[in-house]
């Protein structure tokens, strides 16, 4: 059987770097499995999915370079979702109840002063026909619970009822069914929990393998016995670990923290973010990995650890930098022109000023000072002034390569009698305006005699 996946967001909101671990893990589990990658938006929740989302979360993911086989939309598959629903109900899997949340309360207290498992008691599979009929005529409206199978002939004396799953990330795990309460599928308006469409649509779609966070592992034990109830064989589960912010707080959709979005706009490199949120709080190094099939070689589900991971911003600015210092001119020849580095300079620059970026959009302000002089006033004593004018005249005669920076400086070396900092330092103000950057021996071909020349003070 195909191996198949899917990454199921709610359109709620952006996603951020803890939602992109598990859309990778997904994407990067297809790619190793030589699978296919569904994209399935749960916006069954009406109120809270906006399409603005939805769309963004795409492009995100493309940005990413997640490419899905196959996009849907819980909100069209409602037919689907009422069929199963119907099927459970006639098999008497799925039953109405009617009591409110404060009487659900109620009942919760009295188990747990009886020492009883605070857990659902079925009270509602005891009414009558009539007392069903007697409730609704009062207006009240059902919603739906799903008959866990945790007993022999009489639900109502649950018995311990193991469920097993070998979690590719977790191990083996065991869940038992008479230790939960029946849960509820659908709401008293008709709509649906997430639990319900999503087994639905795992069963319908194929779906193989669910990778999600571990914030669903307590929804698996009742996903596995939905599964077999509408007569499927369940996928196989992994459950990795989650990120939070470096503080430890839970990265949320609503609030925006980390978004992909934020982190794009800023600059970052779409393969040092994903680097970054697939190999953090794993066994792996975490490295910058230049493209996917890079980073598939790195990753493996079992290697998450078990304990939430921290996400820090300061490690993407590492791994930022390790990927741009290796980029070549034609990977970001768009990017440069987009920022108005082009022309004949344009690649000679780029390789100069390459290794001293965080991000490429700091290519600018080397770009700047190339084509238009120093940025800041070099800061440069009497002497000094003496020294570069002096050493300005020993410039050599163009073509200039990069061997041109030591005949220079050896030269002025000589006639100067300078040497180390004291020698390069003014030079490197003198033609850049500050103290550090790219090697000199690189940029001074794309600075040429001329452009040199007019930097003289
Ligand atoms: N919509 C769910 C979520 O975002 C999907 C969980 C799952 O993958 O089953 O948490």
């Amino acid at each position: 059987m195909t191996v198949t996946v899917r990454f199921a967001p709610s359109p709620t909101g952006y996603i951020h770097i803890g939602n992109t671990r598990t859309a990778l893990s997904n994407w990067l589990f297809a790619l190793k499995n030589g699978g296919r990658f569904i994209l399935r938006f749960d916006d069954t929740d009406i109120e809270r999915s906006k399409s603005e989302y939805a769309e963004a979360i795409a492009q995100d993911l493309d940005w990413l370079g997640v490419k899905p086989d196959r996009v849907e939309y819980q909100s069209k598959r409602f037919a689907i979702y009422d069929a199963a629903a119907e099927r459970l109900k006639s098999a008497g899997l799925l039953y109405p109840c009617y009591e409110t949340a404060e009487e659900l309360e109620l009942r919760r207290k009295l188990r747990l002063a009886r020492r009883l498992p605070p857990v659902y008691g079925r009270e509602a599979l005891k009414l009558t026909d009539a007392e069903r009929a007697k409730l609704e005529a009062e207006g009240r409206k059902p919603h739906w619970r799903f008959l866990l199978p945790n007993f022999k002939d009489d639900p109502f004396s649950p018995e311990r009822t193991e469920v097993h799953w070998d979690d590719l990330v977790r191990g083996p795990q065991t869940v038992d069914l008479a230790s939960m309460s029946d849960p509820v599928l659908v709401r008293e308006d008709g709509s649906y929990l997430y639990t319900f469409p999503s087994v639905v649509d795992d069963i319908d779609l194929g779906v193989t393998h669910v990778i999600r966070g571990d914030d669903h592992v307590t929804n698996t034990g009742a996903q596995i016995a939905i599964f077999r109830a509408l007569g499927a064989e369940p996928p196989q589960f992994g459950h990795h670990n989650l990120l939070t912010t470096i503080s430890g707080e839970g990265l949320s959709k609503r609030t925006g923290a980390l978004s992909i979005r934020a982190l794009r706009e800023v600059g970052y490199e779409p393969m040092s973010v994903a680097s970054l949120a697939v190999l953090i709080g794993t066994s792996e190094n975490v490295i910058a990995a230049p493209d996917m099939q890079v980073l598939a070689e790195h990753f493996e589900l079992a290697a998450a650890s078990k304990s939430s991971a921290k996400f820090d911003p300061a490690e993407l600015d590492t791994l930022n930098r390790a990927l741009v210092h290796a980029l070549d001119f034609e990977a970001v020849r768009g990017r440069l022109a987009a920022l108005g580095i082009e022309g004949d300079k344009a690649e000679a620059f780029w390789l100069a000023v390459r290794g001293n970026l965080g991000r490429v959009s700091d290519a600018s302000l080397w770009w700047k000072i190339v084509n238009e002089g120093v940025q800041t006033a070099p800061d440069l004593s009497q002497e000094d002034v003496a020294f570069v004018r002096e050493a300005f005249d020993l410039l050599p005669a163009e073509p200039w390569d990069r061997q041109t920076w030591k005949v220079w400086t050896d030269a002025v070396k000589e006639k100067s009698g300078r040497k180390g900092k004291a020698l390069f330092m003014p030079l490197r103000l003198a033609l850049t305006g500050l103290p550090a950057g790219p090697e000199l021996a690189d940029l001074l071909p794309v600075l040429g005699r001329e452009g040199t020349l007019a930097r003289r003070p």
